[in-house]
């Protein structure tokens, strides 16, 4: 199939790679990220597959997400990515939590994608494939959470988990599927020159699960590889 896919954070890591596999198969691709004027990579990929569209989306600037909204109305996106995230400081333990930056991280990892559901759930409905998914992290399961520490990136994604879990029983009978998706640990700027694997290795996979979801998985959290997480 080919459709279209809304994505946001898409100038860089595991978001420009997203743009990349998705616009090779076909697809329109809505590649949303802060300043487009300044995604160098994304115009030189945009050069190669016309079919991408730069969109300029801070995903955490309400005023500018609603317009966005307006512009697209009547518009089905088959696929609604919410990509972008931020980490805020890293390696910070108890006692040394920062909160305005704690804040800051909430409203990109967790506010935002809420956000963007309830700006684009009628564009998903009007689709043929009718699937939201959202960028959370294994970091976010607590089932998986044996090392502690990480208050602020940890609580974003367990936060925007149970967003998902709500938004697939709240958006079910429009037909939508809501997913919460963990990348694997990908070398990007976040995950950083030791990570387990490339932002390529990553997409191959969460393409592969994004093309094949069935409305049966609505509600769930998948690795990259297919394999569900615990919440
Ligand atoms: P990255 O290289 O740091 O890229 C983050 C992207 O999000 C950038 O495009 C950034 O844009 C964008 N972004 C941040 N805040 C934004 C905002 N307010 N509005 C619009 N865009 C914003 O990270 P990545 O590794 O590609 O991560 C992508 C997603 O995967 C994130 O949600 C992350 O939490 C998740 N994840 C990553 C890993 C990993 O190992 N890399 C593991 C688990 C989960 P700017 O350039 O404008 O800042």
């Amino acid at each position: 199939m080919s459709g279209t896919i809304l994505i946001t954070g898409c100038n860089r890591g595991i978001g420009l790679e997203l743009c990349a596999q998705f616009a090779e198969i076909g697809w329109k691709v809505l590649a949303c990220c802060r300043e487009p004027k300044k995604a160098a990579e994304l115009a030189v990929l945009q050069e190669r597959y016309p079919s991408i569209q730069l969109i300029r989306l801070d995903v955490t600037d309400y005023e500018q997400m609603i317009s966005l909204g307006k512009a697209f109305q009547g518009e089905p996106i088959d696929i609604l990515l919410n990509n972008a995230g931020y980490y805020g400081p890293k390696g910070v333990g108890f006692g040394a939590v920062d909160r305005a930056e704690w804040r800051r991280v909430l409203e990109s990892n967790t506010i935002a994608p809420y956000m963007m559901a309830e700006t684009f759930c009628d564009n998903v409905a009007a689709s043929e494939h009718k699937l939201i998914a959202v960028m959370s992290s294994k970091v976010g399961s607590i089932a998986d959470n044996r090392s502690g520490g990480g208050y602020i990136y940890r609580t974003s994604k367990t936060a925007v988990n149970q967003v998902v879990k709500s938004l697939s029983i709240d958006l079910e009978p429009r037909g939508i599927t809501v997913l919460a998706l963990h990348p694997g640990w990908v070398k990007t700027a976040m995950g950083g020159p030791g990570a387990l694997i490339s932002a390529e290795e990553s997409v191959g996979g969460l393409k592969k699960l994004l093309l094949s979801v069935t409305p049966a998985k609505t509600g769930r959290f998948y690795n990259y590889d297919g394999t569900e997480i615990p919440w």
